[in-house]
């Protein structure tokens, strides 16, 4: 029989484990009756500091494994080490704490099996009109820069959620970037996708991981990984500047070599200073923070380190 293998990463999620357990027997039901496949469940215990392997050993069942990392790695890291752990002939990715729906994951797997010619299935959020207008419009802006130019382009809004066929997980598996960004990640390998809308539910408990702050590095790590157009309009930039003050410059001879004005001095000098300066300034730290991606790749050490891993058949 073919295997779903469900995957979600987790990080101090004990108040949702319960819950998230009922999910997978309910899961494991279904996809065996309407589809015919075996579900096999790999968590990743993304450093987390409460109770949460316990509370997910006791409320799991049937085929599982939590795959128990030394520290926090971040989500996106946690979910490439599940995905490798897994086995299954179809990977379906989720988050513990429940917010993408039952009958959503129902869907996306339902979608991919009836098209032989679907590689992939991903969910695409509708709910960012719910969310403030600067974090509407920051994202918009993100998804522009980050799309400019490119031969493959990341869909707005879709997220870890998807389901694929073996042959894509081991494509994503292939890619070694170290400062991985998932979105870019699914986007570059191509395949045939398909979006599939959704809206996710509350939370099952606690509160969201994500800050303001986590966001904004997480969306600087997609563009200094994916795309060149900051370097590239910043160099565009000076190369106006340039070209004005040469002729700024030749005016200034000009003027007086013929008609002998005098030449305004100090605000000029100023205003030169000031410009070039802040975009020099500007452009360093955008260059830095390419080459800090650089020697985050340079470096080799491996991706995660694994502690232990917690089998079903262990307690059994
Ligand atoms: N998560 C993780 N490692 C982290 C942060 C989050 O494994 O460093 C997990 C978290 O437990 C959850 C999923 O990733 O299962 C999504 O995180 P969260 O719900 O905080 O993000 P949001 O849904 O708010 O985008
Ligand atoms: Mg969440």
């Amino acid at each position: 029989m073919p295997v779903l293998s469900l995957v979600a990463p987790f990080l101090n999620e004990q108040a949702s484990a319960e819950a998230f357990g009922q999910f997978t027997r309910a899961l494991a039901r279904d996809v065996k009756s309407r589809f015919g496949l075996d579900l096999e469940v790999v968590l990743v215990d993304d450093g987390s500091t409460d109770d949460s392997i316990s509370r997910y050993r006791e409320s799991l069942d049937g085929n599982w494994r939590i795959v128990e990392l030394s520290r926090n790695f971040g989500k996106e890291i946690a979910l490439f080490s599940g995905i490798e752990e897994s086995r299954g002939d179809f990977v379906l990715t989720v988050d513990a704490d429940l917010q993408h729906p039952y009958e959503v994951c129902i869907e996306l797997i339902s979608t991919l099996l009836a098209d032989d010619d679907l590689d992939v299935v991903y969910s695409v959020r509708r709910d960012r009109m719910r969310e403030s207008w600067t974090k509407a419009i920051g994202s918009k802006l993100f998804y522009r820069v980050i799309n400019a130019g490119q031969r493959f382009d990341m869909p707005e809004n879709a997220g870890d959620f998807r389901i694929m066929r073996r042959q894509v997980a081991t494509a994503l598996l292939s890619i070694r970037d170290k400062r991985r960004f998932n979105k870019g990640l699914y986007a570059w390998m191509g395949f045939k996708q398909k979006g599939v809308p959704y809206i996710p539910a509350p939370r099952a408990a606690g509160e969201t991981k994500w800050s303001k702050r986590g966001l904004a590095a997480l969306s600087l790590e997609g563009i200094t990984s994916f795309s060149a157009l900051p370097l590239r309009s910043i160099s565009v930039v000076g190369v106006i500047i340039g070209v004005l003050g040469v002729f700024y410059g030749a005016e200034i001879i000009v003027e007086a070599l013929l008609f002998g004005t005098d030449v305004p001095g100090y605000p000029s000098l100023m205003a030169s200073i000031s410009v070039l300066g802040g975009f020099n300034l500007a452009l360093l730290g955008l260059l830095g923070e390419y080459i800090w991606v650089t020697i985050g790749e340079v470096k080799d050490r491996p991706l995660y380190v694994v502690r232990r891993i917690h089998r079903s058949d262990d307690v059994a």
